[in-house]
């Protein structure tokens, strides 16, 4: 099974990515992830891909395609992959078709209005083990400090307020078309995102539930 996580910036994708990978063991592939990892080992592939990132742009299908064909044919996204912030762009859901294109799949969307992703957006802290924070409604216990790993907390370039609504403007231009070519699909689902986490992860988990049952992969 292919879960692929839609939404905006700050509506939930790597949390109820996590929820699902702890739940069903399928790995999250996040292209965000992948590509911040690049920038940090100052790879060639980092150092282009890093002013388009710091300000709220896509990088090219190209690279990101490529980074997504070599993760999702490793041995360990056999049963199945959660994609978090892949596709983005109608060519990179052609190209995931053509690569894999037999799976189960499920599109799930997660809603959340505007302002509230700003507001989201402009709290968000992260460390650099991946945990994410907000000081408003998830504050880590020590101001700065992470729960998990005791390092320091950082501001994504990307979340400044400057470069949020230039994302969020990217986001519904170039990645919301994605809808109606997964409802032409027939594996377009949403939940709402403005909900607590516990029951945003309830509603996917009820969707994933019910589609691994009809297709018999959960049957006794
Ligand atoms: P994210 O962590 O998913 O918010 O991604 C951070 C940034 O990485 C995005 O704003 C883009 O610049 C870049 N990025 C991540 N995934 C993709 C993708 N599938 N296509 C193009 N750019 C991407």
């Amino acid at each position: 099974m292919r879960v692929i996580l839609l939404g905006p910036p700050g509506c939930g994708k790597g949390t109820q990515g996590n929820r699902i990978e702890q739940s069903y063991g399928f790995p999250r592939i996040s292209t965000g992830d992948l590509l911040r990892a690049e920038v940090a080992a100052e790879t060639l592939l980092g150092l282009k891909a890093r002013t388009v990132m710091e300000s709220g742009e896509l990088v090219s299908d190209a690279i990101v395609v490529e980074m997504i064909r070599k993760r999702i044919f490793s041995p360990d996204c056999r049963k199945g992959y959660i994609l978090d912030g892949f596709p983005r762009t109608i060519a990179q859901a052609e190209s995931l078709a053509y690569m894999d294109g037999s799976r189960l799949e499920a599109a799930i969307d997660i809603r959340v209005d505007n302002d509230v992703l700003i507001k989201r957006l402009s709290a968000r802290w992260v460390c650099s083990c991946g945990a994410v924070y907000n000081l408003k409604v998830k504050p880590p216990a020590e101001e700065g400090k992470c729960d998990v790993c005791g390092g320091s907390l950082l501001q994504r370039k990307d979340d400044d307020s400057g470069v949020i609504r230039g994302r969020l403007r990217v986001y519904r231009k170039q990645t919301e078309p994605l809808i109606v070519f997964y409802k032409k699909k027939g594996n377009y689902f949403f939940v709402d995102g403005e909900q607590g986490i516990e029951s945003v992860f309830s509603s996917i988990n009820y969707i994933l539930k019910r589609l691994l049952q009809e297709t018999g992969e959960l049957r006794e």
